[in-house]
Order: C-alpha cells, then structure tokens, then sequence
C-alpha cells in the first residue's frame, strides 16, 4: 500500500500521515483496478458463469486463437519455440492444441526475461510486478493495464456470490508493509478510505500484539475479514483460546494466496461464525479458482485455461496446475506450470449449484508441500499435527534431507511432555519409522518476504523431481 513511496520515508511519517498516505495509494489503486473494463467483464462474468460446458469450452478456443496470434507475433519466445516446432498460429486453435507447446516453468520465466515480454505492448503501458517467495527466487512479471481489472472482475465475481459488494467495509489480514517493522505499540493497522479497507500486517500479528488488535477490532463493524488463512487463523485461534466474542463479527471471511486448511476453516468458523469463502490465485494472473454457494471449486475459465498433468509417484487425481492466461498482453504465460497441485474429483461431479465450469476437489498448495521419507513415503497432508491445536499455535515442517525432518512448534499455554510424546506417536505412524524426526521449539515462526505461511519448506521434493 506504501508502495509508491520510498519505504524508509513512509515508516517515519506519524500515523495519521501514514493513514493518508494509505487513502492516497488507495485512490489510485480504486481507479486502476476499477475501471471501466473491470464493470464490463464483472458484467460478463455474472452472465457466463451459468454457461454450458461447451460454451465454456468455444470461448476458451476463441481467447486461446487471439494469445497465440498475439505471442506468436510480438513475443520472441514464442516465435523461436513455435518456429522450431514449424508449427503456425492456425494449429493451436483450440485447448487440446496446447500439447504441441512445451511446459514453461518458473526456472525458464527466470531465465528469458525480456523474451517472454510483448514488443507489442509499449514499456510505458507495462506494468512491473513481481511473484512472493524467498530472496532470489521471485519472478519479473509484467502485465497491461487490463490484467488487474480482469483478475479483480474475477475476484469480485465470487465476492459477490456471498453477498459483498465493493463498498462495503473490510479487513485485511495479510502481508504487506503498511506499518514499521520496528513499531511496537498498536495501532497495528492502517486505514484506506477509498477502498473502504483497514489493512492488518502479519508482521505484527504477534501473542504480544493480540491483546491490542482484539480490541480494535471488537470496535468495528465491517462487513468482511479477507486474508491469507494463516493470518485470519491467528486471530480465530486467540478468540478461541481467550473466549472472546466479537460483538459484530463478519458476515463473511474470504480467504486466499494459501491453502485453507481444515483446521484453520473450523476455527474461523466458531470464531466468527458466517460465510468462509476460498479463492486460489496467483500473482502471475493467468488462472483462478473460486468456490461456490455449495462450497466446491470452480475454474474460473473466463479468466484463463487450466491444464490439470498428472503429477508423477501420485494418485492420478493428484494434478499439477497448468495455466494458460488470456488477459496479459503484456507477457502472455502459455502451458505456465504455476507449481501448485490440485486434487480433482475420480468421478463426473455435477455441482448443485447449477455452474457446469470445471470442478476441482481440492486446492493441496505448493508442491513443495510434502514430506519425502526414505521409505519412500510422501505425507502430504499434515495437519492432524493440530488435532488437538489447543496446544499448539503453529508448527512448520523443515526437509533438507531425505533422512530427516525438523517440526518447528510454537507451543501455546499448557503444552507438556505427555502432547510431545502423543504428536511423536502420530508422526511416526504418519512418516514411518526411518525418517528421524525433530522437534524444535520457537517463539514464531518466519514468514515469507510477503508475510505469507509455509506450512512445508523442503528441497528434497523439489531435487527429486527437477523442478
Ligand atoms: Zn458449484
């Protein structure tokens, strides 16, 4: 939200200065997000959404024809990769045509830099992102000035399956830097009017800070919480420990960036009772999922094909997600492995819903996101590490070698030896007996550069599998 000023000036303006600062950025950020063609496509979005397969399915062959002319001609490396394959635009016209183009995976996103850049797209009209993750692994995206408005028009479509609107009032939970990192005393939040949000930092979401925030947030009404669920779920776990009961809760908690956990959907559930609604995006912008009324995932296939490659040693439900997106010009992704996996349903599922896109079981998240065991196990699904989360805050799994894994374990108030010797129980039973298993005990735990939760870091998976 700070963005448009130099962090270190920005952290030594007084509050009130920085909350005007946070209007500021925030009127602008209304008027590139929300302009006319994020109204057109939200408009289209409503009506498409109940569309047939197959007219789901042209339209998709229609968006598809007009990426490839458009990369074919202005992107040099689609050009090269489709000049060696002697292939023309005219024979990639519909989605099953994509096989006849590789993968293009984050390693070569990295690599061909301005090669995978539009010379179309004038650099005045570009605009420069960046992905998340750790220093040195974040990717240069760029993305046109339709890009943004597409994805909101997106977002806001599942918004509003569950009643929201855009001005209605809500906070965020998550991880840019709007307050210091070095402020100690509340207020932990910062206002932005015009986009009718009061945005909380994870960086502060501290067991100190709770106290303060639960507070502030018992003396507002606001329609929605939205966030990533590791951040929402700290704040559901303190009311849950605490007994506290917010006057107004939410009506709705939209949650996304990382994978809900069951764990973390019941807990926000008896905190704040309402509506826990779920999205799965990506900074990249070319592919999305959203839930519905009925609680399953849909493709948002308006947005951009999805591919679903079965992911190799797996269930063949088990996918890997594959995106093609329609709306960057800019820097088209085609065949993107985003480096997520997705469970699909085994069998034909019609959702009662009555929308005939494209249903996906389940988000599972990155695909780091497993344990490799030397007996060859891969325990993906971890959190019966919280069943009995009353003792436990938060816990990380850390894999550098096939031969070990480290639980980092924040404990709450109450966890003893005998909870120690039940979770080593459980972890056994779940990894097996050659895996050494270690247990640290932390005060918190590390965020990502843009505060986001993960639950696994390994690089074994990922030496296995050369990705
Ligand atoms: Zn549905």
């Amino acid at each position: 939200m700070a963005s448009s000023l130099p962090l270190n000036i920005y952290e030594k303006l007084p509050v009130w200065t920085q909350n005007v600062v946070c209007s500021l950025v925030g009127f602008n950020m209304r008027q590139t997000r929300y302009n006319k063609s994020f109204y057109q496509f939200l408009e289209f979005l409503e009506q498409s959404q109940w569309w047939s397969l197959d007219e789901f399915q042209s339209y998709q062959n229609e968006q598809l024809t007009r990426v490839i002319h458009h990369a074919y001609h202005s992107v040099p490396y689609y050009r090269r990769v489709m000049d060696e394959r002697k292939l023309k635009p005219s024979d990639i016209r519909l989605t099953a045509d994509l096989i006849k183009l590789p993968i293009l995976t984050k390693q070569m996103v990295r690599e061909l830099g301005s090669e995978l850049v539009s010379t179309e797209v004038l650099p005045r009209r570009r605009i420069h992102g960046h992905t998340g993750g750790t220093t040195g692994t974040s990717l240069q995206l760029y993305s046109d000035e339709n890009t943004q408005p597409h994805q909101w028009a997106v977002w806001w479509r599942h918004r509003r399956r569950f009643g929201l609107n855009i001005d209605d009032e809500f906070i965020v939970f998550a991880g840019r830097s709007v307050i210091p990192l070095n402020s100690i005393d509340p207020p932990f939040w910062r206002r932005n009017l015009p986009m009718h949000q009061t945005y909380v930092s994870i960086h502060h979401m501290t067991r100190q800070n709770m106290p303060a925030l639960l507070e502030y947030l018992q003396k507002r009404n606001v329609k929605y919480y939205s966030g990533y669920p590791s951040a929402v779920y700290l704040v559901a776990k303190y009311m849950i420990d605490n007994n506290v009961r917010l006057q107004s809760p939410p009506e709705v908690t939209v949650l996304g960036a990382e994978t809900l956990l069951p764990h973390q959907r019941r807990a926000m559930h008896k905190a704040f009772g309402g509506k826990i609604i779920d999205q799965y995006g990506a900074s990249e912008q070319c592919g999305n999922i959203s839930d519905c009324e009925k609680g399953r995932y849909h493709v948002d296939m308006e947005f951009g094909h999805i591919e679903f490659l079965p992911l190799e040693g797996n269930v063949s439900n088990i996918s890997r997600i594959i995106c093609t997106g329609f709306w960057n010009d800019a820097m088209p992704l085609i065949r993107y492995d985003i480096g997520d996996i997705a469970t699909l349903p085994t069998q034909n599922v019609v959702c009662s819903c009555g929308r005939k896109s494209q249903i996906v079981e389940k988000i599972d998240g990155r695909i780091e996101s497993y344990i490799i065991t030397p007996d060859g196990r891969q325990a993906g699904r971890l959190d019966f590490i919280f069943k009995d989360s009353k003792y436990i805050e938060e816990a990380q799994f850390i894999q550098h070698e096939i031969s070990t894994v480290t639980i980092k374990i924040v404990r709450s108030k109450g966890y003893s030896s005998t909870h120690e010797k039940e979770l080593l129980a459980d972890l056994r039973t779940y990894l097996g007996s050659d895996i050494r298993i270690e247990i640290e005990y932390v005060s918190d735990i590390l965020r990502t550069s843009n505060g986001k939760f993960r639950q696994i870091v390994s690089t074994v998976f990922n030496d296995q599998n050369n990705l």
